[in-house]
């Protein structure tokens, strides 16, 4: 079965932004995964967080995911590194995928049906990774194995 590894120094960063942007604004934060799609798991190295914009529309979303990958490549010449999802908090509400979530997870499977949403909670602790399954007239939140190494 596909997992994903999460690189410590990724999740670090991810830890750090949620917990100040909670303590900041009382706000949540979205970011990018950065990393290698490999046959058998994700790898995910990086994160970048990008300006934090009010409110997510699917437009912007697609914008986003352009803007990531041009920077990926001006920022990490030579690494071969891609955007593999996305990733946002839910500071104290725990880790599942909300409608616009989904609405905008549906938005990155389109553009790779490998990409992942990962949530992080920054008061539960607690990280989560997902994918959708659209069928006809359902939507299927998929969890995936998610393992933290060095
Ligand atoms: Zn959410």
């Amino acid at each position: 079965m596909e997992k994903i590894i999460l690189h410590k120094l990724a999740f670090k960063k991810i830890k750090k932004i949620a917990k100040l942007m909670f303590e900041k604004e009382e706000k949540e934060v979205i970011g990018f995964l950065i990393g290698h799609f490999k046959d058998e798991f994700i790898e995910i190295t990086d994160v970048i967080i990008p300006e934090q914009s009010a409110n997510r529309t699917s437009v912007q979303v697609e914008e986003e995911i352009s803007l990531v990958n041009a920077l990926i490549k001006s920022n990490k010449k030579g690494t071969n590194e891609v955007s593999v999802g996305w990733f946002h908090s839910h500071p104290g509400f725990r880790c599942f995928l909300s409608a616009i979530d989904i609405e905008t997870q549906i938005y990155w499977q389109r553009v790779n049906p490998r990409n992942v949403a990962l949530v992080y909670d920054p008061l539960n602790k607690e990280i989560k990774a997902f994918r959708i399954k659209k069928e006809k007239d359902s939507v299927q939140e998929i969890p995936i194995p998610l393992k933290i190494q060095d």
